[in-house]
């Protein structure tokens, strides 16, 4: 059995376990048709910091429902995605050997629950969708650990499986990933990464099989 190099292993989902080139809130406003300028001026306020990560995320639950978004549009979107070649058994040979993994995501539980169902992680940071007895979405949960507090996500999960932070590793393959890359004792940019993240990262693996990642990952 292979010896994992690294006693916690955080993975980013969207882009990096799931195969997918764009971010899926994206994806999920465009497929359900939410209003492109308030989304615009909603992602600028975003990114500016002008609102808070939660705060963004109540607008984008607001827009969503707004649009009349239901549990079987966003299961219906997750089932076009695939999971990245070699996720399923790259995260449960880490596990079989010893390694803590966990989810650490700006993205919605169902993507995760839909495209790598059935797979265990010994813990998941994720946004929450929440829908009403008649399956349209009633609201949700902001995960706290999404961009900049990637890295304090990082650490708790540390702390929760009482692991140095030099003895983490984590991959990821967005902007919003490069807090955490800065803080593991291994981190690895992943496919399309942008140059930031690159730069804040120990290695790049261009994909798109995440065997790639063994080496790495085990001794
Ligand atoms: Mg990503």
């Amino acid at each position: 059995m292979p010896q994992p190099r690294y006693e916690l292993v955080a993975f980013d989902l969207d882009g990096t376990l799931v195969a997918h080139h764009e971010p899926i809130w994206k994806t999920l406003h465009e497929r359900l048709g939410t209003d492109p300028a308030e989304r615009a001026r909603v992602v600028g306020l975003g990114l500016s910091g002008a609102i808070a990560y939660a705060d963004w995320f109540a607008h984008d639950v607001r827009m969503l429902r707004a649009a009349g978004a239901r549990r079987d549009d966003v299961v219906a979107i997750a089932r076009s995605l695939e999971p990245a070649p070699g996720a399923r058994a790259l995260v449960e040979d880490l596990r079989r050997g010893g390694a803590r993994v966990a989810i650490l995501s700006g993205g919605v539980d169902l993507v995760l629950d839909t495209v790598l169902g059935g797979l265990d992680f010994d813990a998941v940071h994720i946004n929450r969708l929440h829908f009403d007895g008649a399956g349209a979405l009633s609201g949700g949960e902001p995960t706290p650990y999404d961009r900049q507090h990637k890295a304090a996500g990082l650490r708790a999960l540390a702390r929760r499986f009482g692991v140095a932070t030099g003895r983490t590793a984590f991959v990821g393959d967005g902007p919003n990933d490069v807090a955490a890359a800065e803080v593991a004792g291994l981190s690895i940019a992943w496919g399309d990464a942008p140059a930031e993240l690159i730069a804040a990262s120990h290695h790049h693996e261009r994909g798109p099989h995440l065997d790639a990642l063994r080496p790495h990952l085990f001794r």
